[in-house]
């Protein structure tokens, strides 16, 4: 393996990286990696195991970041197996092979499970330890069929004898299902409502005759023949195998597993089980005694054993919060690390605010009165700066909630005290309107505000920069262009970046990069459920504005409504003196063809229904001069509607506009329609949200039907997470979020609190060199020393 290096190198720099499929001087990272390992294949005593690796590298280039997280994990694990010298001494009873050894040491796998248990992702012993079961069946919750009861509530074990299905004259499908035990049978019928034979035949498939069934269920007598039947049933099919003496006796309560196909569960079964009996002992602690003891935590090798295996529902119970503790303590735990290194390593210049200064002139001229939830974050941001620890902050506010006067406020601390600030913003239409703003409230204040765009011409970006390194400007304003190599601050000392989870952690380290040490605010008006939060920004302290300027009444949102219905809306509306969005989808992922299905609406309905009114259209595919331009109009009030792409979403500010019809609403998440919604709502004008949906289904219909319940978008954001999981709903490959073997942090949202606070608390008052076992948990960053050894 001379190559060895090569590749070591290669995998540091892919790492290094973030996994962007980098490319070198001949080939990308994938290439290098396909070849090589071919070359491998073509060397190696396992040339099947290595096919399976490189079937993960020929989806490389076409995979999500953590996906080639997992990937590269996966080539160095089975390189550390191939280059491993392990002796297999068949003689030698009491050999103990590594715990990161090849698999096949494990008593009843030969070469051919472990390729199966290979495309499992299971290599080595530790690996079977840690692919924790689906769920669990108790078998001593069974009641046999001769034992049944009527009334009673309970479960019966069996396998599906026959299935008959026939159609009432009535249109009601029916489903009848034999089970049998040993001791006898029933009945099971299943209804399908406004069924035909046909839907009826391929329901009978989720039946297959001879396979296991687990049912649970209420026994009643059947009206019709007079015999014991099940109402109100749930159920799960298993595999043929499922109630063999077999797995009888190895727990009461039985692990269920995601398998691969032809890998017998009995067998994955047994595996686990010599895995655990040879390994147990060698599983030690990670998280410190005092905390275990505190949270009543099992040792970490009886958590392993029992999450398996348990002796009782209860100790189950015990292990899943054991091995759900240690995991989200682990990653808590790193996060408060990185916080207290960047607390020590980098000091920030404290910044006092003065009586009749900047910051207190501007909240005294503002023509409102700042809600108490602002004044809060206000005074939260200002503690922050007024110290010598950097700031850290994420700030939450709902649509509306005004972050923009908070933030500006921000920016003026920093002038205040002789320093520059910044604002960035993920799109161009939003930087510039908050240079408008800025313009409006300081430019009285005799402060120069300058705006940088990478649309902008070359001269006035020229002009900008002398501007910015001369300190001629106090603030800028500007999308990311703003933190390009060539841009210069004189010195820089508060930055505010607007709906932060459009920026990558790399772009505001190069931000920080601008300047010394500036204090740096990131707003979001995206809801982030807190659990999210803290798990994905666990270094940012976090500050919620959850309260929206006073008079504001609640959009009124419908769904559902015919056509006509919003159309009149619309017009009365308009007719009232005010305007109105229409908002189209994004359509398969692209901006080009939304663009043209709103290109083509717009000329519709200035053809058809409103051939009256003045209508602009706005999209992505426009120059950004020419979206100001729209956009612009519209604030003036020479469009009556605005047709419009996804591009309106963030932060967009025209308080006139009173309606939003947002079409094929089941196309958006919740958090994305709660934002296109806080498009009106902006004033204290009564406004109205119309979702409207083609041929939804009802499961979506429940789903958009949050949006007419509430307006808070907390609640939306957690019901969004709940819905569609950590990463769609932060919809970015790049998320951040960690890899979380057995934490659901929805559903493990109270031990994930606990979690944190514990590491945090450890933080402060524990020294993590005092706790090896720890501090190696949580030093594991990826790169090619793993796969050399150092
Ligand atoms: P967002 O939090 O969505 O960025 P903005 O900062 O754009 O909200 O504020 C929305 C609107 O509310 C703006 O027109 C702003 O001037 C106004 N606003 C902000 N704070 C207050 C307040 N305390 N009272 C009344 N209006 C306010
Ligand atoms: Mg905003």
């Amino acid at each position: 393996m001379e190559d060895l290096e090569l590749i070591q190198k290669a995998i540091n720099v892919e790492v290094k990286n973030k996994y962007i499929n980098i490319r070198g001087k001949k080939q990308y990272f994938s290439e290098f990696m396909k070849s090589h390992i071919r070359k491998i294949i073509k060397q190696s005593a396992f040339p099947e195991r290595w096919k399976t690796i490189f079937q993960c590298f020929d989806l490389y280039s076409t995979s999500t970041m953590p996906d080639r997280k997992k990937y590269i994990e996966l080539f160095v694990k089975v390189m550390k197996l191939e280059l491993k010298k392990e002796q297999h001494k068949a003689d030698d009873e009491k050999f103990i092979p590594a715990i990161d050894a090849d698999v096949t040491y494990i008593k009843g796998v030969g070469p051919k499970v472990a390729l199966k248990l290979n495309k499992i992702g299971i290599f080595t012993p530790a690996d079977l330890l840690f692919y924790f079961p689906r769920k669990h069946i108790d078998y001593s919750q069974r009641t046999l069929i001769r034992n049944l009861q009527i009334g009673q509530t309970t479960t019966v074990f069996g396998y599906i004898k026959a299935v008959e299905s026939f159609v009432t004259p009535k249109g009601l499908g029916v489903m009848k299902v034999r089970i049998a035990d040993e001791t006898g049978s029933i009945n099971i019928n299943f209804f399908y409502a406004k069924s035909s034979k046909y839907i009826l035949e391929r329901s009978k498939r989720q039946f297959p005759q001879g396979a296991g069934i687990v049912i649970s269920g209420t026994v009643k007598l059947n009206s019709y023949d007079g015999k014991y039947t099940l109402e109100n049933t749930t159920y799960s099919i298993m595999s043929e195998d499922f109630l063999t003496k077999d797995n009888l006796n190895l727990a009461r309560i039985v692990p269920i597993y995601s398998l691969s196909e032809n890998l017998n569960i009995k067998t994955l079964r047994k595996a686990i089980y010599n895995a655990i009996q040879t390994y147990k002992d060698s599983i030690s602690n990670v998280v410190p005694d005092y905390l275990r003891e505190k949270y009543h935590l099992l040792d970490k090798k009886d958590a392993v054993e029992q999450i398996h295996f348990p002796n009782s529902m209860e100790m189950l119970e015990k292990a899943k919060f054991t091995l759900i503790f240690e995991e989200l303590f682990l990653v808590q735990l790193k996060l408060a690390l990185i916080r207290k290194k960047n607390r020590d390593e980098h000091k920030a210049l404290p910044l006092h605010i003065e009586r009749d200064g900047l910051v207190n002139r501007f909240i005294k001229g503002l023509p409102f009165e700042l809600t108490s939830a602002q004044k809060r974050a206000v005074n939260e941001i200002l503690n922050d700066m007024n110290s010598t620890e950097p700031m850290q902050r994420l700030l939450q506010g709902d649509v509306g909630s005004g972050k923009t006067v908070v933030a500006c406020i921000m920016l003026l601390a920093a002038v205040e005290n002789g320093y520059q600030a910044a604002l960035m913003a993920p799109t161009e239409i939003l930087a510039q309107q908050h240079y408008n703003n800025l313009v409006n409230w300081l430019t009285p204040m005799g402060l120069s505000v300058g705006l940088f765009l990478g649309s902008l011409g070359k001269k006035v970006r020229e002009q900008f920069g002398t501007g910015l390194r001369n300190g001629q400007i106090n603030i800028a304003v500007g999308t990311h262009a703003l933190i390009q190599e060539s841009v210069e601050f004189n010195n820089l000392g508060a930055v505010v970046i607007d709906e932060q989870h459009r920026f990558g952690v790399n772009q505001r380290l190069m931000l920080r990069k601008k300047a010394e040490n500036p204090q740096i605010l990131t707003m979001t008006a995206t809801p982030i459920p807190r659990t999210l939060a803290i798990t994905m920004n666990g270094d940012l302290d976090l500050t919620i504005i959850d309260e929206l300027p006073k008079g504001r009444k609640p959009i009124i949102t419908k769904m559902g409504i015919p056509r006509k219905q919003i159309y009149q809306l619309i017009r009365d509306e308009i007719n009232a003196g005010h305007q109105a969005y229409i908002v189209y989808p994004l359509i398969d992922e692209s901006e080009t063809l939304s663009a043209k299905a709103a290109t083509k609406e717009a000329q519709r309905l200035q053809e058809t229904v409103f051939s009256d009114l003045k209508i602009g259209l706005l999209h992505g595919k426009l120059k950004n001069s020419e979206k100001d331009e729209v956009m612009e109009k519209f604030k003036n009030k020479e469009y009556d509607i605005l047709v419009a792409t996804t591009v309106v979403e963030v932060g967009v500010d025209v308080p006139n506009a009173t309606v939003i019809v947002i079409e094929n609403a089941e196309r958006f998440g919740l958090s994305q329609l709660h934002q296109l919604r806080g498009r009106v709502g902006r004033c204290d004008l009564q406004s109205y949200c119309i979702l409207t949906t083609s041929g939804a289904s009802q499961d979506v219909r429940s789903r958009l039907s949050v949006m007419t319940e509430t307006n808070d978008g907390f609640v939306i954001a957690e019901k969004d997470l709940e819905i569609r999981g950590p990463g769609e709903f932060l919809g970015v490959r790049q998320s951040g979020l960690p890899d979380l073997l057995i934490s659901d942090i929805v559903r493990d949202a109270k031990i994930l609190e606990i979690a944190r606070s514990a590491a945090i608390d450890f933080v402060n008052s524990h020294n993590i060199e005092n706790y090896p076992k720890l501090k190696d948990s949580t030093n594991l960053t990826l790169d090619g020393t793993l796969l050399l050894g150092t």
